[in-house]
C-alpha cells in the first residue's frame, strides 16, 4: 500500500473491490486532488508499444502515461459511473489532473470515469462494481423478487379459486344427489301410502271374508237339514223295506 502524506486529503483503504483513495479532509467542488503520473511512453517506440498494463492512461495517439509506478497513488482510484471526480486531461503537458467535480466529504471513496474504452475492455465482461452500477443491480434484483412474489400471490389466488370452484361443485353434487334421493323416498312414500290403503281394503276384504266366515256359518246352518235328509233317508229306506 502506498504512503500518503498526513498533510494531503486523502489516504489508500479497503473498498468494495480491492484497494481505492479515500477522502480523509473535505475536497471542495473543482479542486485538484492528485496527479496521475508515470513514465511517458511513445507509441511509436517498440519497446514502448509492447509495455500492458491496466494503468496505462493514453493522453493522445502517441503518448501514454504508464500509471502503474507505485509513486502514483492516483492509480488506487476507482472507477464510478457516477464519480464524484475527473481525469483532466491535458494533452500538450502530458499531465494528468484528479480534479473533484463534487463537493468530497472526508470518508467518501474517490473515483473517476475511465472512460468508455477501458469500461469495455475490463469492466463490462465481469460487470462493473461501482456504486451506481450496484444500486441498479439491486434494484433490479429486487423487482425480480418482486415479480416473483407478484407471480406467486397471483397462482395461489388462481389455486384458492380453482379450490373453491372444486368444493361448490362438489356441494351441488352433493345436494344434486340427496334431493334425488329425496324424490326416490317421496315416490316410495307415494307407492308405500296406496299399499296401506289397500292393506285397509284388504281389511275390508277380510270383512269380506268374515262374510264368508258368516256363510260359513251359513253353511254350518245348511247342514243340520242335510244332516235330516240323510237322516230321512234311511227311514224312507226303512220305510220302504217295510212297504216291501
Ligand atoms: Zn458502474
Amino acid at each position: 500500500m502506498a504512503t500518503v502524506s498526513a498533510n494531503k486529503p486523502y489516504r489508500v483503504g479497503r473498498s468494495r473491490t480491492g484497494l481505492g483513495l479515500f477522502a480523509t479532509k473535505p475536497i471542495k467542488k473543482g479542486a485538484k486532488i492528485v496527479r496521475y503520473f508515470g513514465p511517458l511512453l511513445d507509441s511509436k517506440k517498440k519497446k514502448d508499444d509492447a509495455i500492458e498494463n491496466k494503468y496505462l492512461f493514453e493522453l493522445t495517439n502517441r503518448w501514454t502515461i504508464d500509471g502503474s509506478v507505485r509513486a502514483n497513488v492516483a492509480r488506487y482510484i476507482n472507477h464510478a459511473c457516477k464519480p464524484n471526480a475527473e481525469s483532466d486531461v491535458k494533452p500538450r503537458k502530458r499531465k494528468v489532473i484528479i480534479r473533484a467535480i463534487k463537493n468530497i466529504e472526508p470518508g467518501d471513496e474517490i473515483n473517476y470515469d475511465y472512460g468508455t474504452d477501458y469500461f469495455k475492455a475490463y469492466l463490462k465482461p465481469i460487470g462493473c462494481k461501482c456504486a451506481a452500477c450496484e444500486k441498479k443491480r439491486k434494484k433490479k434484483r429486487a423487482e425480480a423478487r418482486a415479480e416473483k412474489l407478484r407471480l406467486k400471490a397471483k397462482a395461489e389466488r388462481k389455486a384458492l379459486k380453482e379450490a373453491e370452484k372444486q368444493k361448490a361443485k362438489a356441494a351441488r353434487a352433493r345436494k344434486a344427489k340427496a334431493k334425488a334421493k329425496e324424490k326416490d323416498k317421496l315416490k316410495l312414500v307415494a307407492k308405500n301410502g296406496t299399499k296401506a290403503n289397500g292393506a285397509k281394503t284388504n281389511g275390508a276384504r277380510l270383512n269380506g271374508k268374515s262374510l264368508n266366515g258368516k256363510a260359513l256359518n251359513g253353511h254350518g246352518r245348511k247342514a243340520p237339514t242335510a244332516k235330516s235328509g240323510i237322516l230321512a233317508k234311511p227311514q224312507q229306506a226303512a220305510e220302504s223295506r217295510a212297504t216291501a
